[in-house]
């Protein structure tokens, strides 16, 4: 039975995980407006569609537990589950009885097709079949999102998938081998977004940095960028996390040159700075890599920002090894860190392993890197007090001590709040401005505009 007394159906599409997932949930949104739904966040709902993650044991377990809340809070709605969670633990899955649709990502296609049939043959969500398809791979041009996406920055996936297998890592298993986009149809959607009047792209894909490599090099992550920066001026471009030895010469030249649309901004996932756990982990660089890029980007000190992940407490890292990482990271002029206590996800080489670091000392080094981190991002944001920045617009927000703002992110990623004046009443959100950064608190910067 239908839950709204509006004509169109209306659906809640739940989000876990990375910004691809979150990207192909965009493409659902985009496809159920397109079939006629209401795509909302407030009760009630004909449909719940939980786009889940796996990429940790956590993420999976949460991801569970979205469905059954989801059933438990929304009774006659249909429930679907979808994503990584359902490619990862099939098994558990299909012990929540009452899902209405369960498919893994290669089967998202066909989801918003299946609830449409349903809610409006079923008379209830309760009779016909369930749709069940467990497997992995989703189509690279399938499943894209439209220009209607609320926000002045949009994601954009330019690849999907993993050949590399890194030994604790499950996602090629889930979302099988690399496919790119090819630069015309990521040139499309670009020209769409900036048509739409988005102002800044974010390029993301599951191992970025491996974009083009399925098309046998006739276009790369370099070619791609540098093809953006001539044909769609004024669109800034900010790149998706990348390792070390991806970064070609031409992407520092890129980053460094405050001319150019691509933001002065670098995710590098580097997970270890020491060459036992490297090794052991499976990942194709090493601490000199590392070292290198840093020395290349010396020029961008205190401009660039440049974050990564880490993981603590891998099998193979001993105190020793820690410490080598906590002393590059010391070292380097990293600008935010994402620390992750290593957890054995089950179906990857390391799984089988003896976990050799106890939950205590995970936690401790967790701790201790973060900790670091928190000093090397104030120190960064420190050293752009009174540097004019381009600050994108992304929303208004009331602030407790400064009344109305403007809330958004310079181009080297420092969150920025510019309290409203009178000459700024014409700004509205998804433009640029220049602000001049006054001090550093509670995380944000704050700005004005400059004149
Ligand atoms: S590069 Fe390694 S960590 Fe990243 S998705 Fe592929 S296997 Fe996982």
């Amino acid at each position: 039975m239908r839950q709204s007394s509006s004509l169109k159906p209306r659906v809640l599409i739940e989000t876990l995980g990375c910004k691809v997932n979150h990207y192909e949930s965009q493409g659902l949104a985009a496809g159920f407006r397109q079939t006629g739904w209401d795509v909302v966040k407030k009760a009630p709902f004909d449909a719940v569609v939980i786009n889940s993650c796996a990429v940790t044991a956590e993420a999976g377990r949460q991801s569970l537990q979205s469905a059954r809340r989801a059933l438990k809070r929304y009774p006659e709605a249909l429930v679907a589950l979808t994503g990584c969670e359902v490619v990862a633990d099939p098994e558990k899955v299909l012990e929540i009885k009452e899902l209405g649709a369960i498919f893994g990502n290669h089967g998202k296609k066909n989801l918003v097709a299946e609830l449409t049939r349903k809610i409006f043959a079923d008379k209830s969500r309760k009779t016909g079949s369930v749709a069940v398809d467990f497997s992995g791979e989703l189509e690279i041009d399938l499943l894209r999102a439209d220009s209607i996406r609320g926000r002045s920055r949009a994601v954009v996936k330019v690849q999907d998938g993993c050949n590399s297998f890194c030994r604790y890592c499950i996602i090629p298993y889930l979302r099988g081998r690399c496919r790119s986009l090819e630069p015309e149809k990521v040139l499309a959607e670009c020209r769409e977004l900036a048509a739409a009047g988005f102002r800044e792209v974010v390029l993301t894909g599951i191992h970025l940095g491996r974009y083009g490599d399925d098309a046998g090099k006739s276009f790369s992550l370099t070619s791609l960028l540098l093809r953006m920066v001539n044909e769609l001026p004024g669109l800034r471009v900010r790149l998706g996390s990348l390792q070390p030895h991806e970064i070609t010469p031409e992407i520092i030249e890129l980053l460094l040159d405050p001319q150019i649309a691509v933001c002065e901004h670098l995710h590098l996932s580097l997970q270890s700075a020491s060459d036992r756990v490297l090794g052991a982990m499976g990942r194709p660089y090493r601490r000199s890599d590392i070292e290198d890029i840093f020395m290349q980007l010396t020029e961008g000190v205190g401009r660039v920002a440049i974050g990564t992940d880490l993981i603590v407490g891998f099998p193979a890292e001993t105190e020793s090894a820690f410490a080598e990482t906590y002393a590059l990271i010391e070292k380097v002029s990293l600008t935010y860190l994402h620390v992750f206590p290593y957890s054995p996800r089950q179906g990857t080489v390391a799984a089988s392993w003896p976990d050799r670091v106890s939950a205590t000392e995970k936690k401790l080094r967790a701790k201790q890197i973060a900790d670091l981190g928190r000093t090397k991002r104030d120190e960064f944001a420190q050293a752009n007090i009174g540097r004019p920045l381009n600050v994108l617009i992304e929303t208004k927000k009331e602030d407790k001590g400064e009344g109305a703002c403007w809330f958004g992110h310079s181009r080297n990623y420092l969150p920025t709040i510019i309290p409203i004046s009178e000459n700024m009443t014409q700004f509205r959100a998804g433009d640029e401005i220049i602000v001049t950064p006054r001090k550093w608190e509670n995380g944000r910067l704050l700005a004005e505009k400059s004149t």
